[in-house]
């Protein structure tokens, strides 16, 4: 029987290229320094279960943590299956598709431009000056029918942090126009530059949070909108209608736990230690150009020779996340901080890398 999807699909499907998540990539390694996830695994036990119910639209005990862990109301949370649902069902929510847009500031993450693609929403990218700080006149010369402005803090892939009054007067120049959204997956790690308190100056922010990250549970699938109790009644009104299962609600909540958030905050020192010591190190290896500051836990690297890099540690089994092709990333590749031990092996192969390439340097 003849069957053509194509003549089915929408268009737009039809063409675009799907976001390249690491486990889509996929690749065979035994040290995994390309989807920034923590490098270890924390055990959270579960109790039994009812299954046979359905959970609660909104959990009511998570809501109560995470407001008191960031600081806000429990009526500007909204909990979701991960920041990445929070980044779609906004645009579900605010942007017409074929009349309204959002503006993304490659580079960035690539999820703002996907997900405005698949609904038919343009997507008007306003790129970051070369220093990777926003262009705030080109973002205020493309307002016109944007409703969502998404900025990446610290911003993925770079790991650099956007200015504070930068985001300030964003806000100011967007009140009842757009929405600016800070997408703070990795904020833990440099937790002094969150923009929560701007919640009650400016009712136009939508912060992003996740536990994928910090919290080490990105197989958990749970992350947080932070906004004025409007925009999260709105979002409320378009969400499904059981979005979290009960084992991840209750994950979540022990996960929320005063001690719990202690120990996380214990890895996150534990990691920036890590992150900080690996950059020193990795400014001592001939065959890298550049190692970029950053404020989570990846670490940007610029290469002489990217491809060849990153198909020999390919071969050591060790994966790293390539950004080569992306717009002001030539040569750029993003290292997850992985445990001390996987630090190690990353380093060893480098430095044989290295002088593998300076013996033939010499030889020439
Ligand atoms: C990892 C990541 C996300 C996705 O977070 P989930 O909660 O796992 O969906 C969102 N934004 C950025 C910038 C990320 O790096």
């Amino acid at each position: 029987m003849n069957f053509d999807i194509k003549c089915l699909v929408r268009e737009r499907i039809l063409k675009m290229i799907p976001y390249q998540s690491a486990r889509r990539l996929g690749g065979h390694g035994n040290i995994w320094l390309n989807a920034n996830e923590l490098p270890i695994s924390t055990e959270l036990k579960l109790k039994h279960h009812n299954l046979n119910r359905y959970p609660d639209f909104q959990p009511c005990d998570v809501i109560v943590k995470y407001a008191d862990y960031v600081n806000c109301q429990t009526d500007q949370i909204l909990v979701l299956r991960g920041a990445d649902e929070g980044i779609e069902l906004l645009i579900r929510a605010f942007c017409e598709p074929g009349l309204d847009a959002i503006i993304s500031c490659p580079p960035t993450y690539d999820m703002y431009g996907i997900c405005a693609e698949i609904f038919g929403v343009k997507n008007k990218q306003c790129n970051t000056k070369t220093n990777w700080n926003l262009n705030l006149l080109q973002i205020l010369s493309n307002l016109n029918q944007v409703k969502l402005i998404y900025i990446c803090n610290p911003n993925n892939p770079t790991g650099n942090i956007i200015d504070i009054s930068d985001i300030k007067y964003l806000l100011k120049m967007t009140l009842n126009k757009a929405l600016v959204v800070i997408d703070e997956a990795y904020i833990e790690f440099s937790n002094q530059y969150t923009a929560v308190s701007l919640l009650s100056i400016f009712p136009n922010i939508v912060i992003l949070r996740t536990l994928s990250k910090a919290f080490g549970l990105a197989g958990l699938r749970c992350g947080f909108i932070i906004a004025h109790p409007e925009v999260i009644k709105v979002l409320s009104k378009i969400l499904a209608p059981y979005p979290l299962s009960s084992p991840v609600i209750e994950i979540a909540s022990i996960a929320l736990q005063k001690n719990n958030i202690q120990l996380m905050k214990n890895r996150v020192l534990e990691l920036i230690e890590n992150k900080n010591w690996l950059s020193h190190e990795l400014k001592k290896i001939k065959i890298i150009e550049h190692v970029f500051k950053s404020f989570a836990n990846y670490i940007l690297v610029k290469f002489f020779y990217p491809e060849l890099v990153f198909n020999f540690l390919i071969k050591k089994g060790i994966v790293l996340r390539n950004q080569n092709t992306k717009l002001y990333l030539s040569g750029c590749i993003r290292i997850s901080i992985g445990t001390r031990f996987e630090c190690l092996e990353l380093l060893k192969s480098l430095k044989e890398l290295s002088y593998m390439e300076i013996d033939k340097y010499d030889k020439s």
